[in-house]
C-alpha cells in the first residue's frame, strides 16, 4: 500500500524540483503503470517508494511505514516489504540461477527448508524451470531479467516495483519479460511499473498514472486513460509515443 500526499522532491545538486506536489494512492493488489516523458519524475516516485530517497515535503506512507520519519536503522526492515526490479538487474555473476535466488533468501534469514521449496516455485513462475544450473553469462538478457524478478518474488514482497525493466532489451526479449509481468498482474500482488511500452500498458488491465514536469496530470483506469484521455497534455503525449 502506498499513500502519497503533496509530495515534493528537490535535487539540490541539479537544483531541480523533481516532484512538485504529487498525490497518489496504490491499494493492495493494484497494478499501476507510471508513464510520462523522460524527466517527468517517474523514477523519483519509485525511489521514494523503495526508500532510496526522502521527500522534502508532504506525506508518504509505504506498507505502513511513514517514510518521512522512518529511522535509518528501520529502513532494511521496510525495504524487505518491497521487491525492486530495475533495468540493470545486477545478478551475482559467479552464482548459478538457483543460487542467485537462494542467496537472496538466505540473506534475509529464510530457513533452508523454505528456500528449497520456494526457489523452484518462483523459477517456474517466471518460466525458468530447467535453467537452474546456468550461470548468468549463459542466459539471454530476458532470462537474466527474469531471474531478477524471481529473486524479488522469492522474498514475498508486498509491492513489486519495476523501473523500465525492459529498456535494455531488444524487442523479442522485451516481450519475454512483459509476458512474465502480465502473468504476475493476475496474481494479486501489488505492482508499480514504469514503462515506455505504452501498447503493453494499454493491453493490461490496470491503473495508469501520467506524469509530466513533476506533476500527475491524469490518473485512472488504463482502458479509459488510453481510449479517452481527459487532459490535453495526455493526448499530446499519447500521440507522440
Ligand atoms: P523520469 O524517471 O520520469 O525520467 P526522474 O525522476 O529520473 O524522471 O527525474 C526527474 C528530474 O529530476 C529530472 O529533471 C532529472 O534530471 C532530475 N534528477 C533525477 N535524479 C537526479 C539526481 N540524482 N540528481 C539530480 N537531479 C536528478
Amino acid at each position: 500500500m502506498v499513500e502519497m500526499k503533496d509530495v515534493k522532491v528537490v535535487y539540490q545538486s541539479s537544483d531541480t524540483v523533481a516532484l512538485d506536489g504529487v498525490s497518489m494512492s496504490i491499494a493492495e493488489g493494484e497494478f499501476v503503470f507510471l508513464v510520462g516523458p523522460s524527466g517527468s519524475g517517474k523514477t523519483t516516485v519509485m525511489k521514494l517508494i523503495t526508500g532510496e530517497i526522502r521527500a522534502d515535503a508532504g506525506q508518504i506512507v509505504v506498507n505502513d511505514f511513514n517514510m518521512r520519519t522512518i529511522r535509518r536503522r528501520k529502513l532494511p526492515k521496510m525495504r524487505r516489504t518491497i521487491g525492486a526490479i530495475f533495468q540493470d538487474y545486477r545478478l551475482i555473476e559467479n552464482m548459478n540461477v538457483y543460487d542467485n535466488v537462494a542467496f537472496a533468501m538466505r540473506v534475509v534469514g529464510a530457513p533452508n527448508r523454505e528456500i528449497r521449496k520456494r526457489v523452484p516455485y518462483v523459477l517456474e513462475l517466471v518460466g525458468l524451470e530447467g535453467r537452474e544450473k546456468r550461470m548468468p553469462n549463459e542466459l539471454s538478457g530476458g532470462e537474466q531479467q527474469r531471474v531478477a524478478i524471481a529473486r524479488a518474488l522469492a522474498l514475498k514482497p508486498e509491492i513489486l516495483c519495476f523501473d523500465e525493466p525492459t529498456s535494455a532489451l531488444d524487442p523479442e526479449l522485451t516481450k519475454e519479460v512483459l509476458d512474465v509481468i502480465r502473468d504476475l498482474a493476475g496474481s494479486g500482488i501489488t505492482m508499480v511499473v514504469v514503462t515506455h511500452e505504452l501498447s503493453f500498458a494499454k493491453d493490461v488491465s490496470s491503473k495508469a498514472v501520467f506524469m509530466d514536469g513533476g506533476l500527475i496530470i491524469e490518473q485512472g483506469d488504463s482502458k479509459d486513460f488510453f481510449r479517452s484521455p481527459k487532459e490535453e497534455r495526455t493526448r499530446e503525449f499519447l500521440k507522440m509515443n
